[in-house]
């Protein structure tokens, strides 16, 4: 039974699917602008974790996110450097998505573009229109959050904290606490809507793109924790008024902060630190244990001697590996007396690793077993109590770790030998273009054998 940290309850509350085993999770995904920064891979890290543990527990999980390309943010950076939005948004989304998989973030199954949902957006705002929960000003068209109730139930805000949105003396909004759906402007890009044209408000985007891939209800919706108010609470708003059917989202689930030494990482205190910058100095596997080594709701501390903590404790898990592909090919007795008694001690550790992930997914609890299991495995090796049939189950309980923590733990000896030949082929290939001084193409093959944790070393 999994449990899962509902930020609507503020509760652990077990996980039922509204339909069977099958998982509709959306996460929110960039506003591609600019260069995503460590506090983005922390979120997308996590939520890649929780997606893997779930389909090792049999669930089917559809994982949808969105791509905001448009916005305001777009269209001034776009602006100040003489580029079109559109151009600016697709390329810091190829980046995105290229950080992404770097990181071996790879379960989302489909991005949806803001600007490919226009008609979805619109008609969502014509149905609040409709229904008297939104109306039209000289500026835009407005959500009437008195026309809500129960607005503000996600983040426990009461009206009068809602009135932080204050209303500037040029704003038409009715109330503090409206927000825009509808933006009239005629300035590049816009588009046509029965309010004339425009560009839509960036709540609005979320529960258009869900509603048309998942209907008015489904299973998770997670994001960071900055993005309870007034985004996720906007959202609820929208869509639930539209359909009634309540609640939009069965479980909200909510990543913690990404601190640098301490402080909030922001641009003006210069402990800004983009994916990019990150990748000069670490190996993404080493970011992505750290990220992992802390539950994903707690703030998460970055410095150089945690990244460099993670490095020692990863590397302690390859090591381990290796020693054990090492005494598998090696002359070690295929069974033993202590097998049973082996095996049972690597089940009860399997079985207190996934209640670890059952909990809310607790990464640091179901780390530290993985490193108490490898301190008693290597003292039974040292020992000389373990069998080729032991080590072999104990290799299997580490893939299967690493195919939920995301990590490569393949080496090339389990390849098939049809693999094993073409990688053969490759490093011939790219001898000769070594000799033909082609470093460029060189490099390249090397650093795609690398993703693939297949380190080619010239000596
Ligand atoms: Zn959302
Ligand atoms: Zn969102």
């Amino acid at each position: 039974m999994i449990k899962i940290y509902n930020t609507m309850t503020r509760k652990k509350e077990e996980l039922k699917p509204i339909n069977q085993n099958k998982i509709k999770l959306f996460v929110c995904g960039p506003t591609v602008y600019d260069e995503s920064h460590i506090g983005h891979a922390r979120t997308y890290i996590s939520f890649d974790l929780i997606t893997r543990y779930l389909k090792n527990q049999g669930f089917s999980v559809f994982y949808l996110q969105n791509i905001t390309d448009i916005d305001d943010k777009i269209i001034k950076r776009a602006s100040e450097l003489g580029v079109e939005p559109i151009e600016l948004a697709r390329k810091y989304e190829r980046e995105y998505l290229d950080d992404m998989r770097v990181l071996g973030v790879e379960n989302v199954n489909y991005y949806a573009r803001a600007t490919e949902h226009l008609p979805e957006i619109i008609n969502q705002i014509e149905r609040l229109m409709a229904n008297d929960f939104a109306y039209e000003t000289e500026t835009g068209i407005y959500f009437d959050e008195s026309s809500f109730p129960e607005f503000g139930k996600l983040s426990r805000r009461n009206l009068e904290d809602l009135n932080i949105h204050r209303i500037s003396p040029d704003d038409t909004k009715r109330n503090p606490g409206d927000f825009a759906l509808w933006k009239k402007r005629d300035d590049e890009p816009f588009w046509d809507s029965p309010w004339g044209k425009g560009r839509p408000g960036w709540h609005i985007e979320d529960t258009a793109i869900t509603e048309e891939y998942f209907g008015p209800q489904y299973d998770i919706h997670g994001g960071g924790l900055d993005l309870i108010f007034p985004h996720h609470e906007a959202e609820i708003a929208q869509m639930e008024s539209i359909s009634g059917e309540k609640p939009m989202v069965r479980y909200w689930m909510h990543t913690g902060f990404l601190n640098v030494k301490g402080e909030k990482m922001s641009k003006s205190l210069g402990n800004f630190l983009t994916i990019r910058d990150l990748l000069q100095e670490y190996d993404p596997e080493v970011f992505r244990f750290f990220v992992l080594s802390t539950h994903y709701r707690s703030p998460i501390d970055f410095s150089q001697s945690a990244l460099e903590q993670s490095k020692n404790s990863l590397d302690r898990i390859y090591k381990f590996m290796e020693n054990i592909d090492e005494l598998i090919e090696s002359d070690l007795y295929e069974n033993n007396d202590y097998d049973d008694k082996l095996i049972r001690k690597l089940l009860f550790t399997r079985s207190n690793f996934l209640k670890a992930m059952d909990n809310d997914f607790n990464t640091p609890e179901a780390l530290s077993i993985i490193f108490n299991s490898i301190k008693d495995f290597n003292r039974e090796i040292n020992e000389k109590n373990v069998s080729k049939s032991i080590l072999k189950r104990v290799k299997l309980f580490l893939l299967e770790w690493g195919e939920i923590f995301g990590f490569k733990l393949h080496s090339i000896n389990d390849a098939d030998d049809r693999t094993k030949e073409l990688i053969d082929i490759l490093i011939d290939i790219r001898g000769k273009l070594r000799d033909k001084k082609d470093w460029e193409l060189s490099d390249f093959i090397r650093s795609k054998l690398n993703d693939l944790n297949i380190i080619l070393e010239d000596k």
